[in-house]
């Protein structure tokens, strides 16, 4: 393939700039980090979270909404005292959530709880919190929380979540509201677990919840569910139920690049449209929207490979690190840390992990500038699904996140070390009484 030569800038947003050739990091060159902590690392920008969270509730200034921030995005207790600052609450999906958004100060009236397999002991957990609102996806996930809500004597403020067998028009791994997605209730069974949950002890119904998927580009899925959902409302006051809220879920997308991202004052209007004379109290629990854009994950080049059909980059990051790609076919900019001369030619290259698997696989194809064994590299809008997806597959520790704010930089969770990992394994009593078997020769019996 001919390389074609430099065209466009090299940009990543005005929270991660160039200067000078160099990417910061707001006030910081992520060499500095690198130098400082290591490869690979994620890095969030405090500023793209204010800015993220900002435009969101701007945009709902007139319903002034409880915004509880998607946990499972990016979950690390900083981030959480972030978006806590900022006056959102949290929606978490395990107790391990709940924990870490009171640990980090989030107050319990702004905590609710999604997914649809709540444990009992996580179930118990959220009713001693005394938590905002507990969404409920089953009846017998209703029954079981009436029974332990009853017993400790406690009422649970719940809503129903609906599915409203509508086609999100996302990556299939990431649709959560069609009628064969395990999540939510059936539309046609919604009226009648709403009145059960009014008639069971330990719960008050107070709504209807409604999340179908993630990675949203287009508003007209969002259209369908919510006229749906506005409809149940209205059905249900009809049969002289009572429902004072709605949590209209999360799902907004990102540009990871070139999607036409909405924009939240449109997302806005079109909520305004569809629910501004019910008199509902609103929530969103949007995740991906407020830290997807606040973090990269910066990587070094091991090394270049000019294979007989193309040209290899292999980096230190690989998919135990960032799982977006090889689970969603989903894609990242990969930008170099330090800017190209300005005639510098790109090129095609795939970008690969060292982990042993082919779907360790960052990009395939890729047009990218000349890049050298010992360069950094970032994959840009990593700061939501990457940290908190990671594993330690291969053995490999889990990768340090560090948090910028203006000049500053914190490490907000530290590389574990190899002794930390391997400490984790028990190996059993009988195993290291028993010597290794003697190697038998081939062909014995
Ligand atoms: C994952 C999830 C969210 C957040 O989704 P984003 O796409 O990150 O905004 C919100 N609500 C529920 C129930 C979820 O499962």
């Amino acid at each position: 393939m001919c390389p074609t030569p430099f065209r466009s800038p090299i940009r990543v947003s005005e929270f991660f700039p160039y200067r000078g050739g160099e990417l910061h990091a707001e006030e910081i060159a992520v060499s500095r980090i690198a130098t400082a902590v290591g490869t690979p690392f994620y890095i969030y920008s405090a500023a793209a979270f204010a800015a993220q969270y900002r435009r969101f509730a701007e945009a709902f200034a007139r319903e002034r909404p409880l915004i509880c921030y998607a946990v499972k995005a990016n979950s690390n207790l900083a981030v959480l005292r972030v978006f806590a600052g900022l006056g959102a609450g949290a929606d978490v999906v395990s107790e391990g959530e709940l924990r870490r958004a009171l640990a980090a100060g989030m107050p319990p009236q702004r905590i609710l709880f999604s997914g649809v397999g709540k444990t009992p002991a996580e179930l118990e957990a959220a009713i001693d919190a005394e938590i905002h609102q507990i969404n409920i996806e089953s009846v017998p996930e209703l029954c079981r929380l009436s029974e332990i809500a009853r017993v400790r004597g406690r009422v649970a403020p719940v809503a129903i979540r609906v599915n409203p067998d509508v086609d999100a028009r996302t990556h299939a791994k990431i649709s959560t509201g069609m009628k064969e997605n395990k999540f939510g209730i059936d539309l046609g069974e919604v009226i009648a677990a709403y009145s059960l949950a009014t008639e069971l002890p330990g719960i008050e119904p107070v709504g209807l919840a409604v999340h179908i998927g993630s990675q949203l580009v287009d508003l007209e899925p969002y259209r369908r569910a919510f006229v749906r959902v506005a409809g149940l409302v209205r059905e249900l006051r009809a049969n002289g139920l009572a429902v004072t809220r709605i949590d209209l879920g999360g799902g907004l997308g990102i540009r990871y690049r070139a999607e036409d991202a909405p924009e939240p004052t449109s997302y806005a209007r079109l909520v305004r449209e569809i629910f501004g004379s019910a008199g509902l109290a609103m929530t969103f629990e949007p995740g991906r929207v407020l830290a997807g854009p606040a973090g990269l994950l910066v990587a070094r080049v091991i090394y270049v490979k000019q294979g007989a059909a193309k040209r290899i980059v292999i980096v230190d990051a690989a998919m135990n690190d960032l799982i977006r790609p090889a689970l969603y076919e989903a894609w990242h900019d990969i930008v170099p840390v330090r800017l190209p001369a300005a005639d510098a030619f790109f090129a095609p290259a795939d970008v690969v992990g060292p982990v042993c698997e082919t779907t360790d696989t960052f990009a395939v194809d890729r047009d990218l500038p000349p890049v050298a064994e010992g360069d950094l590299v970032a994959f840009t809008a990593a700061g939501a699904y990457g940290a908190v997806m990671s594993s330690t597959y291969n053995s490999r520790p889990l990768v340090p996140e560090v948090l910028v704010a203006g000049t500053r930089f914190d490490v907000i969770r530290a590389r574990p070390s190899y002794d930390d990992m391997l400490s984790l394994d028990t190996v059993p009593t009988w195993l290291s009484e028993v010597s290794p078997a003697p190697a038998r020769k081939r062909g014995a019996a």
